[in-house]
């Protein structure tokens, strides 16, 4: 069918898809190769996003996006450790970045993603990349199975073609292609639904500790809440459980966060007194992968690819180290002018690899590992585990904590099944990821 529109067409090495932080990060990094390289983002920055907690891992990536100059001049909480406290309200002696590697990336930042996103995007305009807001991407256009282009949708209502030799899709959750395609693989073990909001005025620790995630579970085990810092007297506190205790005959997401919060002693202790400046955010976040990270001519970064359930804060990180894994491949491809599957996705195994260790520890965790306990049964181990909190997942040297963590197993549990070992197509079918943003203000 002739559009009544005219399609404007113009020509790019790579277009990316979004520009959330995988976006940002392929896209500044495919431009500091020589490539010229289209963004477009649906939106206008800035935007609402949740995520705030970065893990020191992504220091390294950060550097090469010549980023660390303008968190270090930001407002942004320096983030230096992460704490756990268990059901009963005990709590494990802080994880201390420093104390593991005594370098500055182990200091982090918790950010507010809003104007994260945006410094992002704007760094990436910076390195050469032509950014577009107010841009949807409508399809991919393919010739057989090569991806060549886009068509994309402005505002006014015209459409433009854009051909290009690499189409990146960094797209989060919406999955463009992930779901043109049919390459989601739900995870069969983490079907999990959040609830959180923002306080003002709450407790606040002090010195090393300030900018601390906690990270405390609920009285009957079923799920934890997140506690972080944010500038400016803020804070972003979450729920995390099941979906169906979340969800399934509650009365709603406030009176739903509110008993939670009362049956959490160190929640409703640090929120006395503190007065909500947000309405109450919700979402389903059930973990997912696709099978593959990319195809002929195209390739999948950051949430577009995987979601993991956000208990080590690890979505940024991945968003970052797959950005930077997909660039280095591009530049690599277009040295060699082969855009095959192949080529495009040899970075593949490794981030799995990656992804399939911090899973396990969230797994672990739900199955009721306690980091405690670990820590004072495996003393010389902190490190280890120090170490996969902090990111460190693309290294062989973390496997060394599995089976000291299997001896401490009770009797009759086994390691958790592999993200890909199956999801019964029935419940399969109803799963969808949804975002549900309150009227009024949001960070
Ligand atoms: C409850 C919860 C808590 C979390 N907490 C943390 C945390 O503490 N720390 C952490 O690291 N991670 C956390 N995460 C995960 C983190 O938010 C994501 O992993 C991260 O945002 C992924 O980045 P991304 O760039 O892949 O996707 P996004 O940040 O979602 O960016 C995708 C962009 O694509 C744009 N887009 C979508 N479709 C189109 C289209 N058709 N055309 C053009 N543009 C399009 C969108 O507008 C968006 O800007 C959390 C997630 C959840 C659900």
């Amino acid at each position: 069918m002739i559009s009544a529109v005219p399609e404007l067409v113009s020509e790019a090495d790579v277009v990316v898809i979004g520009g959330g932080p995988a976006g940002s990060t392929v896209a500044t990094l495919m431009a500091q190769q020589g490539l010229n390289v289209q963004l477009f983002e649906r939106d206008h920055f800035p935007r609402f996003h949740v995520g705030e907690s970065l893990i020191p891992e992504t220091y390294w990536v950060l550097k090469r996006l010549n980023m660390l100059p303008k968190l270090k001049g930001s407002r942004f909480v320096k983030k230096r450790s992460v704490q756990f406290v268990s059901f009963n309200g005990k709590a494990s002696a802080p994880f201390y970045f420093e104390d593991n590697n005594p370098h500055e990336c182990s200091q982090t930042w918790q950010v507010v993603r809003s104007e994260f996103d945006h410094i992002m995007l704007n760094n990436a305009r910076e390195h050469g990349v032509e950014a577009h807001e107010g841009a949807r991407v409508k399809d991919v256009i393919f010739e057989g199975d090569r991806a060549t282009g886009v068509r994309v949708m402005l505002e006014d209502g015209t459409q433009r073609l854009v051909n290009s030799k690499v189409v990146v899709d960094a797209s989060g959750q919406s999955g463009l292609l992930m779901n043109r395609l049919k390459l989601r693989t739900w995870d069969p073990l983490l079907n999990k639904g959040a609830i959180w909001t923002y306080w003002e005025n709450c407790y606040q620790d002090s010195g090393r500790d300030e900018g601390a995630t906690v990270i405390l579970q609920t009285a009957d085990r079923k799920g934890w809440f997140w506690y972080i810092p944010l500038h400016g007297n803020r804070a972003s506190v979450g729920i995390v459980a099941p979906f169906d205790y979340l969800f399934k005959g509650r009365a709603g997401h406030e009176q739903t966060y509110q008993e939670e919060v009362e049956k959490c002693v160190g929640v409703a202790e640090r929120l006395a007194g503190a007065n909500r400046v947000a309405g109450y955010f919700a979402t389903r976040d059930f973990s997912y992968r696709c099978n593959k990270v990319a195809g002929p001519g195209w390739v999948l970064v950051g949430d577009a690819f995987g979601f993991l359930d956000p208990l080590y804060s690890s979505g940024l990180l991945l968003a970052l180290k797959s950005g930077e894994m997909a660039a280095d491949s591009i530049g690599e491809a277009f040295r060699k002018n082969d855009f095959s599957e192949e080529q495009l996705g040899n970075w593949g195994p490794l981030l799995n690899k990656g992804i399939d260790r911090i899973r396990r520890l969230v797994c672990e965790f739900y199955e009721g590992f306690n980091f405690g306990n670990f820590v004072r049964n495996y003393p010389g181990l902190k490190g280890r585990i120090t170490d996969l909190l902090i990111g460190d997942l693309f290294d062989d040297k973390v496997d060394e904590v599995w089976a000291p963590m299997e001896s401490l197993y009770p009797e009759g549990r086994s390691v958790p099944v592999a993200w890909d070992s199956g999801t019964a197509p029935e419940i399969a079918a109803q799963k969808r990821n949804e975002l549900h943003i309150p009227e009024g203000a949001t960070p």
